[in-house]
């Protein structure tokens, strides 16, 4: 079986972010030389998403918009997570719970099986400090 691990940084200069890493997926996959297998792709922070969606960026708006309903930012002392304590991240907790930890897509004929607009997508919900995403790859 051929296999690889790879991680991939972020820094983002806002709290919150959607970045398409498609294509950071796809060269892992062809610098593993899997022709069929699957790869795992999961945000390796508690406060952080990766999901599969569509590229456009009015819906990652409405993202951004229906998190911030469920769990908005502020006032951060509304959550039992933030109170007395040097932690002001339990709305991204909540989002990053909301958005999944991972996905995982299957490798056919070397390439990545999507469906129709399927893009893999980390999603920064504590950012301004370096985080990382792991991607697995196994398969012959
Ligand atoms: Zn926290």
């Amino acid at each position: 079986m051929k296999h690889l691990r790879k991680t991939l940084t972020f820094n983002t200069d806002s709290r919150r972010a959607f970045i398409n890493i498609t294509r950071d997926v796809e060269e892992a996959v062809k610098k593993s030389g899997v022709e069929n297998g699957m790869v795992l792709v999961n945000a390796m922070h508690i406060s952080a998403s990766v999901f599969i969606n569509d590229n456009e960026s009015g819906l990652h708006e409405d993202f951004e918009t229906f998190l911030e309903k469920v769990a908005p930012e502020k006032p951060h002392d509304q959550y039992m997570h933030n109170r007395g304590t040097m932690e002001d991240n339990a709305d991204a907790h909540i989002k990053r719970q909301i958005m999944g930890r991972e996905v995982v897509v299957a490798i056919t004929d070397g390439a990545l099986d999507f469906g129709p607009w399927e893009q893999i997508f980390y999603g920064e919900f504590d950012g301004k400090r370096s985080k990382r995403v792991l991607i697995k790859v196994i398969g012959e």
